[in-house]
Order: structure tokens, then C-alpha cells, then sequence
């Protein structure tokens, strides 16, 4: 086997050894394999591993690679995005994991409208309380859920973020719980994806309840 199919194999006994912790298994966690950077034949070795879900941060690397690779995998959107930006990812975006703003929100679901999509969206919380860039609070994300909610062109479906990079990964555990308890507010119809988890911590994420880990690193190795 190539080091990626071992590693994917690793990954998936990991996910589903610790989600049988909670009464589930590896089928309730949904993977997203994070490919930022990684090449298009490394992308290919993990498809033809089974990998269903990738995720990129970057939108011209990501229309750069759909372009190669198509709609064999559901592409999602996991770094910041721009407003401005948006025009080139709804044509092949299944689900966009970044949303912090409510502009942001209303632009999406205008674009996806105009060629008959809905995309799916989470809310990006901020709950590191740390001056990370991106996201928004506990309160103001249940507010933007409830004002986006009537949109056509999205569906929002649950929350996502990120832990602190602490050396003891098991301190992340505050932060996911946090997370959960909001993702537990939003209305049923929300509370679809819990996106919380990477490669150095995903097993926590897990024990906390999440439903959704975006991994790279543990699959393809530490990048240049
Ligand atoms: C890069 C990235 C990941 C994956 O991180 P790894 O440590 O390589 O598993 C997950 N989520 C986001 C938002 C990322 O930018």
C-alpha cells in the first residue's frame, strides 16, 4: 500500500475507534481530507482510496484543481473567504465551512440562486477567546444562523471551528465543548454538521460530539 492509503486507513480506524466512545461509529463522522497544497495526483491516490470529501483553503488553488478533477469528490470551502471571491466557488462548492458574516451569507446564497444551487453553510465560531483572525462569537453566530435563515441559496447546516494550537491537545477540550453546546441551540433543521477536529486533535473533537473533522497533515504528511 502507498503511504497516503495507509494513512487514510490509520485515520479511519482512529475516527471510528474513538466515535465508538460515544455509541457511534466511523460511518457518523463525516471526513473532509484537507488538500491545500497537496498536488493533484496525491488528491487522486486518496480518491481512489474512497475519500468522498476534500477541503481547500484557497479559491484559486481550488478552481485550479476542480478543474482537473471534477465533481468525483464534493469540494468544500474551509478557509476565509472574500465577498468578492464568491463568484468563483458556487459553481462547484457543495458546502463552505467559513461563513463569519452575514454579507458574506446574503452574496452565496444570491449567486447560488442565479444557477439553481443551495449550498450548504456552517457558521465559523470563534471560541478560542484568542485574537485568531476569522470568525465571529457564540452569540453573534446564533443571530447570523437566524438571519440567514430564510435564504434560498443556502441551507444552513451546523457550526465549525478551531481550537487553540496548544502542545497538550487534550487542553482543547474547553474550547470543543463550548462548541457543542452552541451547535445544541440551533433550531433542528441546523444542527446538522458539527465541523470540529484536525489531525492533532481530532479524537477530542470527537469525544465532544462532533460529526464533521477536516484532516490533512495525518494523511498526507507534514507539508513543505
Ligand atoms: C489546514 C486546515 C485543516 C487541516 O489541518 P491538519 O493539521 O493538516 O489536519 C483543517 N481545517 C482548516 C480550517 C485548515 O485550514
Amino acid at each position: 500500500m502507498s503511504i497516503i492509503a495507509d494513512n487514510l486507513s490509520a485515520v479511519r480506524q482512529r475516527i471510528d475507534a474513538v466515535a465508538r466512545k460515544s455509541g457511534r461509529t466511523g460511518e457518523d463522522i463525516n471526513l473532509i481530507v484537507v488538500t491545500k497544497t497537496r498536488s493533484v495526483a496525491e488528491i487522486r491516490e486518496a480518491i481512489a482510496c474512497g475519500v468522498t470529501d476534500t477541503g481547500e483553503n484557497y479559491v484559486q488553488e481550488a478552481e485550479l484543481k476542480f478543474g482537473e478533477i471534477g465533481d468525483i469528490v464534493r469540494w468544500h470551502m474551509i478557509g476565509h473567504l472574500q465577498r468578492n471571491k464568491v463568484r468563483h466557488v458556487v459553481e462547484f462548492i457543495s458546502m463552505i465551512h467559513s461563513v463569519d458574516d452575514e454579507a458574506l451569507a446574503r452574496e452565496i446564497s444570491r449567486r447560488a440562486e442565479a444557477i439553481g444551487k443551495c449550498i450548504d453553510v456552517l457558521i465559523e465560531v470563534k471560541v478560542s477567546g484568542e485574537p485568531t483572525k476569522f470568525g465571529i462569537g457564540a452569540d453573534e453566530a446564533l443571530r447570523i444562523a437566524e438571519g440567514i435563515s430564510q435564504l434560498s441559496g443556502i441551507r444552513v447546516s451546523g457550526l465549525m471551528g478551531m481550537a487553540p494550537f496548544l502542545a497538550d491537545p487534550r487542553e482543547t477540550r474547553p474550547y470543543f465543548l463550548q462548541l457543542k453546546e452552541l451547535w445544541d441551540k440551533l433550531p433542528d433543521e441546523q444542527r446538522l454538521y458539527l465541523s470540529m477536529g484536525m489531525t492533532q486533535d481530532f479524537e477530542i473533537a470527537i469525544e465532544e460530539g462532533s460529526n464533521m473533522v477536516r484532516i490533512g497533515t495525518a494523511i498526507f504528511g507534514q507539508r513543505a
